[in-house]
């Protein structure tokens, strides 16, 4: 381990250390951890602290902002988060979740993955940059949610009031680094050369509600049948009439990219998609990932009537998770779902959110992007566009940003543990990668190219 990656380590295992779980009731956090993080924020990175201007946002969010002397172009922005999911079943873990014991080469515990070690390179790549004396003619800032993981009200989501506070001060961002992509060290079908994955989009995350009220009264007379029966046909016919596949432009540039990797047959599809449009809908009947990409999706996950079996429910509903596809809105899929009602089911979005605008892959700053990692990951990285399916806090800033980047540079190997699961874990070995990435970017985003 060189001088650099050891300094990387105790980094990521003194944040991995603090248990910032975040929870969906404010008053069930232990906003203490989230104190002590700071602190220990500042005193692993003082040189950030010295010479950037920062404050806090909301309740524990953390917005730093590096000031050029010379602004020429615009600010680029880092982000992560600092909450953690919670880890329980702490005896199935192999290491006590929030210990960041080193073991077989990696950093073990909750948040090294997701996304503590985003945090700690781009903290460790801005810190080297000043100890550098770089000198950026663009902004540079540094923003770290501290409620990604939950679900709450815009007024309280630290991923909502950081954009909008930038928006109040008329900042216009150039790029947003964020969680999401990665690099893949091991190509598809055992290809082996690197996939990088960027995120340019994601999925609108909505909640609608199928629901139809009646009379209620004794079970013994039920008459025809039940308001949960009528919400029950409507469930059918939401899974019996899925909303058409299109082709969204990232999504084509997605399949375009993947195309190479791909056997022959497959190739071909993804090649040219809209040619042979009737086996990609083929392809992707069989292939959840495929088909998520393709349309705003419906999965009904709960239902609810009657309290009792002898009642006959006054009020019965079925609740969807909703996943809202580029060029549809809250609005047009509400239509399309009153349309295809049966018995007098009425529909409500009950946490409404429309699609945020993809980020192109024509940009400048993508170019940029692609170049760079073709520097730090070899010239045979495979570039691979992406539309997220999952959400993250990135999606709230395209109000001040049109090149969101979902992409955290970081090298993922087998030795990887998944987010959210037991044994979540970082391997040491490529600690170093993402903070040489950045500092690159930087550079040479930075007057051009500086390299
Ligand atoms: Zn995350």
């Amino acid at each position: 381990m060189n001088e650099h990656t050891e300094k990387y380590v105790k980094h990521l295992q003194g944040i991995v250390q603090i248990p910032t779980v975040s929870s969906v009731n404010d008053l069930h956090t232990d906003w203490s951890q989230f104190d002590k993080l700071h602190q220990f924020l500042q005193e692993a990175y003082p040189l950030i602290f010295e010479k950037l201007e920062w404050t806090t946002i909301g309740k524990a969010s953390l917005l730093f902002h590096w000031k050029s002397a010379h602004p020429k172009k615009m600010p680029v922005l880092f982000m992560a988060h600092q909450d953690v999911v919670p880890a329980i079943h702490e005896d199935q873990w192999r290491h006590p979740p929030f210990s960041a014991a080193i073991d077989d080469g990696c950093i073990w515990g909750r948040g090294s993955e997701d996304c503590k070690s985003v945090l700690t390179s781009e903290m460790d790549a801005i810190t080297e940059l000043l100890e550098d004396g770089f000198e950026p003619d663009f902004d540079i800032y540094l923003s770290f949610g501290h409620n990604e993981e939950v679900q709450c009200v815009d007024e309280k989501k630290g991923s909502v009031l950081a954009p909008k506070y930038l928006q109040e001060k008329g900042v216009k961002l150039g790029c947003i680094f964020d969680e999401g992509g990665y690099v893949e060290e091991k190509g598809f079908h055992g290809n082996p050369t690197p996939v990088a994955l960027i995120g340019l989009a994601e999925k609108a995350p909505n909640e609608y509600v199928l629901y139809k009220d009646g009379a209620g009264g004794h079970a013994s007379k039920p008459g025809k049948g039940t308001v949960l029966g009528d919400v029950a046909r409507a469930m059918a016919a939401v899974e019996a009439n899925p909303m058409p596949y299109r082709l969204t432009p990232l999504v084509k540039a997605h399949l375009k990219a993947l195309a190479p990797s791909q056997d022959k047959k497959v190739a071909k599809i993804y090649a040219h998609p809209k040619k042979h449009w009737d086996e990609l809908v083929k392809l992707a009947k069989q292939d959840r990932e495929l088909d998520a990409k393709l349309h705003t999706t419906f999965a009904i996950t709960m239902a609810e009537a009657s309290a009792q079996a002898n009642v006959l429910p006054s009020h019965a509903e079925a609740t969807m998770s909703v996943r809202i596809l580029q060029g549809d809105t809250v609005e047009s899929v509400k239509k399309y779902l009153e349309s295809i009602m049966p018995c007098g089911v009425q529909v409500k979005a009950t946490f409404a959110e429309d699609p945020k605008p993809a980020g192109s892959v024509e940009s400048k700053e993508y170019a940029l992007l692609t170049e760079t990692i073709k520097e730090v990951f070899g010239d045979d990285t495979q570039i691979v566009p992406n539309l997220m399916l999952g959400a993250s806090d990135s999606r709230n800033y395209s109000s001040v940003c049109d090149n969101v980047f979902r992409f955290s540079a970081r090298l993922k190997t087998e030795q990887w543990g998944e987010a959210h699961q037991v044994d979540e874990r970082m391997p040491v070995e490529h600690l170093d990668v993402p903070v040489k990435f950045f500092k690159r970017f930087l550079k040479k985003y930075n007057k051009g190219s500086e390299e």
